[in-house]
């Protein structure tokens, strides 16, 4: 029977896990939880650590963990969530971060007409290297002759393993974006490996984009793209961008997977938003997704289908919360969804 760790962690991350898995629990599947309720700002306040060696190996025993949020202001600039997110991200090797983006309903594109809204893509963004590796530094700092350097990485594993995997994700075309035509080294790494890779799926139709035009063409076109794969900081970017066509940060789900093992950490897009934390206003939808891709990774691919049908119905008849146009808390939001399940 699969595991799941659950981390509810901080801000409206509980309140949006407590609907992902009241509606996990109610399809009456085989798949038991082990909660990690100490995961969070708390205990980090408390003791100085919020993911200990014990908990690390408690998820390492999991299939997948169900992750809420990690953020709180009280320990904001200190390593916590690095320290959670990003220890989770490397002992476990989260290479290929997975965000699909599919319009929700017409009434929440943001673009002017009908016919380019239907956005259905998914971004696959590098999770281990490139901008965020914090591997830096500064010179003078605090004076007006600082100087700062932030260090973009890019290894031919790195680049080469999640170019692998957005083609093995990919039905019907892969866009690799990258901008080497001004950052030389690590662009011609990124080309290299997307020659080598694509080579092998002539069944694919590839191609190639600089961010900013992918940028520029995920607006005017979002209709023309499947899968985009591209690096660390692009790809943070670009998947906002995608969520806020598909319907919004509430709404958008994603899994930090390692392909290899299978093991994925499942958690929505948003984070902790603590303006509106405690007050039953937060869309549940992204945890909602977020277990929907977990259901397909562990074997339930009818499932996680019928429960984003359920998604749709619950949005098309405005029974939401009120980022997408409607009166209903996140427990009666996810109420909703699990009543169209039925
Ligand atoms: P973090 O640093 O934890 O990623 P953030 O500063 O990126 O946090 P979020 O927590 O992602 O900010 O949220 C930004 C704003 O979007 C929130 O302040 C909130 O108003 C809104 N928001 C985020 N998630 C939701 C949600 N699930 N439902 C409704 N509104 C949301
Ligand atoms: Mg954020």
């Amino acid at each position: 029977m699969p595991l799941i760790t659950v981390i509810p962690g901080d801000g409206i991350g509980p309140e949006v896990t407590e609907q992902a898995l009241a509606l996990l629990d109610g399809l009456g599947l085989d798949l038991s939880f082990d909660v990690l309720d100490h995961v969070n700002a708390g205990t980090f306040l408390a003791t100085g650590c919020a993911l200990s060696d014990d908990d690390l190996a408690r998820i390492r025993r999991s299939d997948g963990a169900l992750l809420g949020a990690i953020g709180d202001a009280r320990v904001a600039g200190t390593r916590y969530a690095r320290d959670v997110l990003l220890r989770l991200r490397f002992e476990l090797d989260l290479y290929a971060n997975y965000r699909p983006a599919q319009l929700l309903h017409d009434r929440l594109s943001p673009l002017r007409d009908p016919d380019r809204r239907a956005i259905d893509c998914v971004i696959v963004r590098e999770n281990t290297e490139g901008l965020y590796t914090d591997i830096g530094g500064a010179l003078r700092p605090g004076s007006t002759a600082e100087v700062a350097i932030d260090t973009e990485v890019s290894t031919h594993l790195g680049v080469s393993r999640v170019i692998d995997f957005a083609l093995a994700s990919a039905t019907r075309a892969v866009c690799m974006v990258d901008k080497s035509n001004a950052v030389p080294n690590g662009g011609r790494l990124w080309q290299q490996c997307w020659l080598d890779a694509t080579a092998a799926r002539p069944d694919l139709a590839t191609s190639h984009l600089y961010v900013d035009v992918a940028a520029m063409r995920l607006l005017s076109d979002p209709t023309a793209f499947d899968v985009i794969v591209t690096n660390n900081s692009y790809g943070d970017i670009l998947s906002d961008l995608a969520a806020e066509l598909a319907g919004g940060l509430g709404t958008s789900a994603s899994v930090n997977l390692n392909p290899q093992t299978g093991f994925g950490l499942y958690e929505p897009v948003h984070g902790s938003a603590p303006d509106i934390a405690g007050t039953d206003t937060a869309n549940p939808i992204g945890a909602i997704l977020s277990a929907a891709l977990l259901l397909e990774r562990v074997g339930h691919p009818a499932e996680a289908a019928a429960v984003r049908t359920a998604v749709r119905m619950a949005v098309a008849e405005v029974r939401c919360t009120a980022d997408l146009g409607g009166r209903l808390g996140t427990k009666a939001a996810g109420e909703a969804i699990r009543a169209a399940l039925h």
